[in-house]
C-alpha cells in the first residue's frame, strides 16, 4: 500500500496553508465583484475551448493556479451586473458553513451522523412553518434542490390523497396533476417520473397576464375526470420562473378544497417572501397550501443547494417513503423528527441546515425581508427604466424581480423582432460586461433579467440598456 500519498493528503498543515491561501484569493475575488472594480460579470469562452484549457491544464497547469483558474473561468454572482439565472450571491458567511459542512461530512440522515444539524433543521424548519402561517401540526425538512422538493411533494401527494396504495402495490389507474403552462419543467418531469405521462400532466393555460387561468380549472378538472384520470393535485407557482409572476394561490387554495386534492405551492424562487413586510401579499393564500417549496439558494443567500419543503400536516411529511399508510406510522415514528433520512429523497445530505441557522443567528429574519425587498424593489425600477425607452417594451408588468423585456422597432415582424433579440443576447454574452438571459412567451423572444444582487442600482440598469443600444448599432 502507498501509505505515503495518503499521508500526504491527510496533511493538516498543507490544509491549514492552502485555506489561507484560499480565503485572502476568494476575498480578493469578492472586493473585486461586489464592488464593480473589474468590468465583466462573464468572460463568455466556447465550450469546446474551455473543454482544451482543463485538459491542457491536467498535464502541463501549475497546481499553484488551480483555484485561481477555477474562480477566474466562472461567471461571476457578485458583480452587480451579473442579472441572469436566480441563484443568489451567497452571504460570504456561509460559504464558510458551507467549508465546515465539507470538512465535518456528517451525513445528517441519522441522528447520530449529525446531531447539530439535525436539531438545527427542526429550528429552522419551525421558523419557516410559523413564517407560512401554519399551525403546530406543521413540519417538513430540508432537501437537495426545488426539483427534487417537488417531486417529493408530488409523491407525499399521491401517498395522501389516491384511493389506492401505489407506494406497496403500484397502479395501472391513469393518475393526474394540475399545473399552468408557466410552471418550472421540473414539474412536468416529476410527473414523468411518477408515471404519470402526458396526459396526467394537465395544463392549465395562462392569462394574458401569465397568470393561472383559475376561471379553467373546473372545466379541466372535468374534462379529465371524464377521460378517467383520477386528479391527486394542483401546483401554483410562486412565481413562475420565466416570467416572475405568482398565480393566485387563494383561488387555488379553494379549488383544492373543494375537490379534496393536495394543493402545492412552488414557491422555490419566491416562497423566501413569506418574510417580506412589503411582498408578502404575492404570497397571500400560501397557508392554506398542504406543501410548500423555498429554495435557500435563490432568494436567502445561502449557497447551492438548500430547499426546504415544508407540509401543513406533519404527518405527511413522514409518510411519504413509509411502507405503511400515514394512520399506521407507529408514535414513535411521529417523534422521530431527529433521523430526518426518513422523510427525504436523499440518504446522505449536506449539513444544510447549519447557512440558515448562521443567518438567522448574526443577522436575524430581517434580513430576509431586505434582501427580498430590495430584489423586487430593483425588479420595479427596471421596469420603469424600460418603459421610458421609446425602443423598448415590457412582456408583462413584473411582480418580483424576473423582469421580461424587448428591442422593438417599428416596421419589424415578430420574426424579424425575434432574430434581433437573439442576436442582443448573444452579443451581449460575448461583450461579458453583463450577463442576462433570454426566454420566449407565446412566441415572443425576450430578454429577461433576474435582479440577484442587492447592490445592484439604476446606474448599472441605465448602463444595461446603453450598452443594447450601442451593440444594435454594430449587429
Ligand atoms: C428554480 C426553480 C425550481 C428548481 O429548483 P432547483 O433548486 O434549481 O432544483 C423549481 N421551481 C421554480 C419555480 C424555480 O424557480
Amino acid at each position: 500500500m502507498n501509505k505515503e500519498i495518503l499521508q500526504k493528503v491527510y496533511q493538516v498543515s498543507d490544509f491549514n496553508k492552502k485555506g489561507h491561501l484560499l480565503i485572502d484569493q476568494l476575498t480578493s475575488h469578492l472586493e473585486d465583484k461586489i464592488n464593480a472594480n473589474s468590468r465583466n460579470a462573464i468572460n463568455w469562452n466556447e465550450p469546446e475551448q474551455e473543454l482544451k484549457f482543463w485538459k491542457d491544464f491536467l498535464v502541463h497547469g501549475n497546481e499553484k493556479d488551480l483555484f485561481q483558474e477555477i474562480t477566474k473561468r466562472t461567471t461571476y454572482i457578485h458583480h452587480p451586473n451579473y442579472l441572469g439565472h436566480q441563484v443568489s450571491p451567497p452571504a460570504p458567511i456561509t460559504a464558510l458553513t458551507s467549508l465546515i459542512s465539507s470538512l465535518l461530512n456528517n451525513g445528517t440522515a441519522v441522528y447520530e451522523m449529525g446531531m447539530a444539524s439535525n436539531a438545527i433543521e427542526r429550528i429552522v424548519i419551525e421558523i419557516i412553518c410559523n413564517k407560512i402561517g401554519y399551525d403546530a401540526n406543521s413540519s417538513g425538512f430540508l432537501t437537495s434542490g426545488g426539483t427534487l422538493a417537488n417531486l417529493t411533494a408530488l409523491l407525499s401527494a399521491r401517498k395522501a390523497i389516491t384511493k389506492v396504495d401505489i407506494w406497496n402495490k403500484g397502479t395501472q389507474n391513469q393518475l393526474g396533476i394540475m399545473v399552468s403552462e408557466e410552471a418550472h419543467y421540473c414539474v412536468d418531469r416529476a410527473a414523468r417520473i411518477m408515471g404519470l405521462g402526458d396526459q396526467g400532466i394537465i395544463k392549465v393555460p395562462v392569462t394574458n397576464k401569465f397568470r393561472m387561468d383559475t376561471e379553467l380549472l373546473e372545466l379541466k378538472f372535468n374534462e379529465a375526470k371524464e377521460k378517467g384520470i383520477e386528479i391527486f393535485a394542483i401546483v401554483g407557482s410562486a412565481p413562475s420562473t420565466a416570467t416572475g409572476i405568482f398565480d393566485d394561490l387563494e383561488v387555488i387554495g379553494t379549488f383544492a378544497e373543494k375537490q379534496k386534492i393536495w394543493f402545492h405551492v412552488d414557491g422555490a424562487h419566491g416562497g423566501a417572501g413569506i418574510f417580506s413586510k412589503k411582498y408578502r401579499h404575492t404570497l397571500k393564500g400560501i397557508e392554506r397550501a398542504d406543501s410548500v417549496v423555498i429554495d435557500g439558494h435563490k432568494m436567502m443567500m445561502m449557497p447551492a443547494l438548500t430547499t426546504a419543503l415544508l407540509f401543513k400536516n406533519e404527518v405527511n411529511a413522514k409518510a411519504t417513503f413509509s411502507q405503511k399508510a400515514d394512520y399506521l406510522l407507529s408514535d414513535s415514528e411521529h417523534e422521530d423528527w431527529y433521523n430526518s433520512g426518513k422523510r427525504t429523497f436523499e440518504c446522505t445530505k449536506n449539513m444544510m441546515s447549519i447557512h440558515w441557522f448562521t443567518l438567522l443567528k448574526l443577522y436575524g429574519e430581517e434580513v430576509f425581508d431586505a434582501n427580498v425587498t430590495q430584489l423586487y424593489d430593483m425588479g420595479a425600477n427596471f421596469a420603469k427604466l424600460i418603459e421610458e425607452e421609446p425602443n423598448f417594451e415590457l412582456a408583462l408588468q413584473p411582480m418580483s424581480n424576473i423582469v421580461c423585456f424587448r428591442y422593438f422597432e417599428p416596421g419589424l415582424n415578430t420574426e424579424n423582432l425575434n432574430e434581433l433579440n437573439v442576436k442582443i443576447r448573444q452579443a451581449l454574452l460575448g461583450d461579458g460586461e453583463f450577463y442576462i438571459v433570454q426566454t420566449k412567451l407565446k412566441g415572443i423572444h425576450y430578454l429577461r433579467i433576474t435582479v440577484m444582487n442587492p447592490f445592484t442600482t439604476a446606474q448599472h440598469f441605465k448602463s444595461l440598456i446603453e450598452k443594447i443600444k450601442h451593440l444594435i448599432s454594430r449587429i
